[in-house]
């Protein structure tokens, strides 16, 4: 193992920097945390426990500075005085992921893009612990920092492969991540705002992927994605690559094509070995890209296909996306919160075969609704905008469906309920952030099941 930071400064009290706090208590490497907002008493007795030195309230710099490496939750902007004098003074700063995996030698799958990230990463896990110790962990909510030292607390050997969900801030931040395997799902307009509204940077992060993978290893991305082919481009022309492989729907793919769906039915041909999976348990085409990628992924972890083709047929749809939540007099109730942009939301409309009362709304980050107009025509009954301002929703949509305007889920719900019709479909895909009604999509998920549950 490469124990290359003997004492490291961690800002930022959340997951990741918690993790990174207590893996290092684990591996014996000096820690100091420093949280720039107030600590929790849990948290501090929790670092105390641990033996890591901390503060709150403030950054002191020259015990930042005093270490030889900063891990950065990945909320820290790069921008902000405290990055800055840490990149000024030369010192490596990274993200708690990509410091955690110089602490396992488990061949890791890491998983990025605009959307899919959670449900590849999960689809991976799910077909790979069938049949080897595998952890899931990254973006998802657990730590890798954590993962590893609760696994070492237990005495239990290192995994046999790991499964990482990786956001593009997180990437931005990687010195030392090298995947096996990595996934870039695709590429669409979202979190702009934190590239300069530019998407050839934003784009430029995610492909950060194919540099970090091994070149031994495997980069696994979508060939029917205009702007992942676009960017990858240049790197084609370029030296040495990682095998290249790709999946797609679309009938002419590119040459770097092993995997192709259609019907919801998936084909995948990798070293000679054909295997085609029909019963996929997670509906609709953009599963079918998530399904592919992970049924690659797990191919490359060596497990067999019996064991993914069965996997694939029993995983669950996981909470706030395209989650069904209840049948109410003949009316389904779907729960896809996650869906805070056009093109998530777009997936969402086009699986559904049943007229649709569709709920949206929220913070809007720049959208152009323009895409969605032939569906709307062709799959939705009546909107209901949600949100404090819903200007833009009502002038995109008005005129083609009847639209509702509310500003509380309640009120939402049960305009939703009064226009569908037995053999309908009330879909919850806001399109838009959460933050004007919401702390987050979770919290509007589950508002949105409890409004239901009341009705
Ligand atoms: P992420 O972790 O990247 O946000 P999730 O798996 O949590 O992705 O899914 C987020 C939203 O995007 C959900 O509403 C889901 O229905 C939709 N979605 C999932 N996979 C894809 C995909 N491959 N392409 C487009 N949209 C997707």
């Amino acid at each position: 193992m490469n124990h290359t930071y003997g004492h490291i400064a961690i800002l930022g009290a959340g997951e990741s920097g918690m993790g990174a706090a207590q893996l290092a208590a684990r591996v014996g490497v000096r820690a100091f945390l420093s949280e720039y907002g107030s600590l929790s008493a849990s948290d501090k007795a929790l670092l105390e426990k641990w033996g890591v030195e901390y503060e709150e309230g403030g950054h002191t710099l020259e015990r930042i500075l005093a270490a030889d490496g900063v891990i950065k939750s990945p909320g820290i902007k790069h921008t902000t005085p405290v990055v800055q004098a840490v990149k000024a003074a030369g010192l490596p700063l990274m993200g708690e992921v990509d410091w955690a995996t110089l602490y396992t030698k488990a061949p890791i799958v890491a998983v990025t893009g605009s959307n899919g990230k959670t449900t590849t990463a999960n689809l991976c896990h799910h077909i790979i612990s069938g049949e080897k110790d595998c952890v899931l962990a990254g973006n998802i909510g657990l730590s890798l920092g954590r993962a590893l030292a609760e696994r070492m607390k237990a005495n239990t050997e290192d995994p046999e492969v790991i499964v990482i969900e990786v956001s593009s801030f997180q990437l931005d931040d990687a010195r030392h991540l090298s995947p096996m395997v990595g996934i870039l799902t695709n590429i669409t307009p979202d979190h702009l705002d934190r590239y300069n509204y530019s998407i050839d940077e934003y784009a430029a992060s995610k492909l950060q992927m194919l540099e970090y993978t091994k070149k031994e290893g495997f980069f696994l991305f979508c060939d029917d994605d205009p702007i992942t082919m676009g960017h990858l481009a240049p790197h084609l022309e370029k030296g040495t690559l990682p095998n290249m492989i790709a999946f797609g729907i679309q009938e002419h793919g590119s040459e770097f094509r092993k995997a192709k769906g259609l019907n919801n039915t998936i084909e995948i041909t990798i070293n000679n070995e054909a295997m085609t999976i029909e019963e996929l348990a997670l509906q609709g085409k953009h599963n079918m890209y998530n399904s592919m990628a992970a049924g690659l992924g797990s191919t490359l972890m060596n497990i067999r296909k019996e064991t993914i083709r069965t996997k694939l047929a029993s995983f669950d749809a996981l909470e706030h996306r395209l989650e069904n939540v209840l049948n109410i007099s003949g009316v389904e109730y779907i729960n896809d919160s996650k869906a805070t942009n056009v093109n998530a939301t777009y997936y969402a409309l086009e699986c559904q075969m049943k007229p649709v009362v569709w709920i949206l709304g929220g913070v809007d980050k720049g959208n152009d609704y323009n895409e969605l107009i032939p569906l709307v025509k062709n799959k939705i009954k009546a909107i209901v905008a949600l949100g404090v301002d819903n200007s833009k929703i009502l002038d995109a949509f008005q005129g083609i469906v009847e639209i509702v305007d509310t500003d509380s889920m309640e009120k939402a719900v049960r305009k939703a309920s009064r226009l569908a019709e037995k053999g309908d479909v009330v879909l919850l895909s806001p399109c838009c952030a959460s933050f004007d009604l919401f702390e987050n999509y979770e919290d509007r998920g589950r508002q949105f099941k409890n409004a239901i549950r009341n009705l």
